[in-house]
């Protein structure tokens, strides 16, 4: 196993390419202009990126049209299209260093999770597609025998992928594998915090052969490229993953404009509720630690709140405890970090505010609250959990995006539905128990789009994932289900004499 040093050594001599990739190419922006990317465990420059502006997303738009009208990935034989992605995601696996290195380095993010779990997993994401892409079959309708009715599924057109900073590479690999498998054109807009990787993926795309102008990154701001995507007359479709404020800008701009189809993955404050019945309470904490750490809470379907019966907490918090021990916070780049950085300085402030605020409303501090490691200058803040929370409290209603575990306590399971379903939002759930009536019965009154029982997590690649209420619209990324969305549906009714 490569050790802590090892990697300090490789990130030193790591060379890193910043430009944008417009139509098959590497470039600068056309004003030359570039943002820093910081490394969140240090607070220093880690890179400069294109700061492209909108000249630069119309070359990429023009080019994303030019290819899907020609044909050469759109109407390619679904088995090219198939061996084509089969191949990027080989290419991320012999690249599983390098991107997660990346990864760590841009976004904080531990580097065994980086290797473990975020590119494998985007690698199978995307292979998954691949497979999936000469699998698909239309439709003839049953309408009588003197018509051929065809209900076919077309690519949607020019699809603009606008993303989050928490899993970078596997965000763009939920979006990317339905949209390319299917046979759109795709500009991506990573967030400005974490462009790195999804540009390195897309010089590997280049290589495993999508065509120019099939998949391009313009990396910049979300008031400029997101913004300007989301208002661009030539664009089919968005696919964005972030806050459900901003995703909710994509509707106006989208009614402002073409009426271009818009699909949202946003916010969560999902609940983990542990039923009375639940007898072993040791799984239970290790995957409730894991529900709202992982990941230091960035994670929109992290388990932020959790509805537990009183006279079960006392000995839940003790079993946590214990297993957060084990959670070793510090340099991302360690092999045995479970916990890295916060993204940025503005997002750590916040985080921290959360923190005080829910002091401030009389939540009790079981463990946590700090700032950390303040003299890496980077940005860590330590697991945090509070209990004595009451459902109206700050902290149980805003989605904090961080380290911070809201334990609320419940008197009966009636409470505990009302409580769990009692937000804006409706992303995820975990529910625990020992009775599989009670599984069946409480999971199909949680309004979440996935309700996991006995474990935490998001199923796996062939389910769909997406949020009731404000935390989606339109759609859901992952599984078959993905695809039909980045489709137009066409009738051709063929007359018979
Ligand atoms: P965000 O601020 O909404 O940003 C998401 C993307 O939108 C970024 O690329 C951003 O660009 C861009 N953007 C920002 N302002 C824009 C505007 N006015 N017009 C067009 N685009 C704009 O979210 P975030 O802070 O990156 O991510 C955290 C949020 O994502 C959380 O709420 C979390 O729950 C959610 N999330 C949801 C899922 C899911 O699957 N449901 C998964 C992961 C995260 P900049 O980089 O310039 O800001
Ligand atoms: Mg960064």
């Amino acid at each position: 196993m490569t050790t802590h040093q090892e990697w300090k050594q490789r990130a030193e001599s790591l060379s890193i390419d910043g430009r944008a990739f417009i139509a098959g190419q590497r470039c600068t922006a056309a004003s030359n202009e570039t943002f820093n990317t910081l490394n969140p465990a240090t607070g220093k420059v880690l890179a400069e990126v294109a700061l492209c502006d909108a000249s630069d997303l119309e070359r990429a738009v023009v080019a994303a049209r030019e290819a899907f009208e020609s044909g050469v990935w759109s109407k390619a034989a679904p088995a090219h299209r198939k061996a084509v992605l089969s191949r990027l995601a080989q290419l991320i696996e012999e690249h599983a260093e390098e991107l997660s290195l990346l990864e760590t380095l841009d976004a904080g993010k531990p580097i065994g999770e980086c290797l473990a779990l975020d590119i494998p997993e985007a690698a199978a994401c995307i292979r998954w597609h691949a497979e999936v892409t000469d699998k698909r079959y239309d439709a003839l309708s049953p309408s009588g025998s003197n018509v051929v009715s065809m209900i076919t599924r077309e690519p949607i057109g020019v699809v603009g992928a606008v993303l989050p900073w928490n899993f970078p590479a596997l965000m763009l690999a939920w979006k990317i594998g339905p949209i390319l498998s299917v046979g759109n054109s795709v500009i991506v807009k990573p967030a400005a915090q974490t462009s790195l990787s999804t540009l390195r993926i897309a010089d590997l795309a280049l290589e495993a052969g999508v065509p120019a102008g099939v998949f391009s990154v313009v990396t910049g701001s979300g008031q400029v490229v997101g913004q300007g995507l989301g208002y661009h007359p030539d664009v089919d479709l968005i696919a964005f993953t972030g806050s459900t404020e901003t995703g909710k800008r994509f509707l106006h701009y989208s009614a402002d404009t073409n009426l271009k189809r818009v699909v949202l993955e946003c916010g969560g404050k999902n609940p983990q509720i542990i039923l009375p019945d639940v007898a072993n309470l040791d799984t239970v904490a290790e995957q409730a630690v894991a529900a709202a750490f992982w990941n230091m809470g960035e994670n929109c379907s992290s388990g932020s709140r959790m509805l537990v019966p009183s006279s079960m907490k006392a000995a839940l918090l003790e079993k946590m405890l214990a297993v957060l021990e084990g959670w070793k916070l510090g340099d991302p780049l360690d092999p045995e970090v479970k916990v890295g950085a916060l993204i940025e300085q503005r997002h750590y402030e916040k985080v921290l505010g959360h923190i005080e605020q829910a002091k401030a409303e009389g939540a009790h501090l079981v463990c946590g609250g700090n700032a950390v490691l303040v003299e890496t200058g980077g940005w860590f803040v330590e697991p945090t959990i509070f209990d004595n929370v009451t459902p109206q409290m700050s902290i149980a209603v805003e989605e904090v995006f961080g380290p911070v575990l809201s334990v609320i306590e419940y008197t009966d399971v009636e409470e505990a539905i009302r409580i769990a379903n009692d937000t804006c939002y409706g992303l995820a759930a975990s529910l625990w128990t020992d009775n599989v009536n009670n599984a069946h019965k409480v999971a199909a009154r949680i309004r979440a789009g996935t309700v996991t029982v006995n474990c935490f997590g998001e199923g796996d690649l062939s389910t769909p994932f997406g949020g009731f209420k404000q935390s989606g619209f339109g759609g859901r990324d992952k599984s078959v289900y993905a695809h039909d969305q980045y489709c137009e549906l066409k009738t051709t009714w063929l007359k018979l004499d």
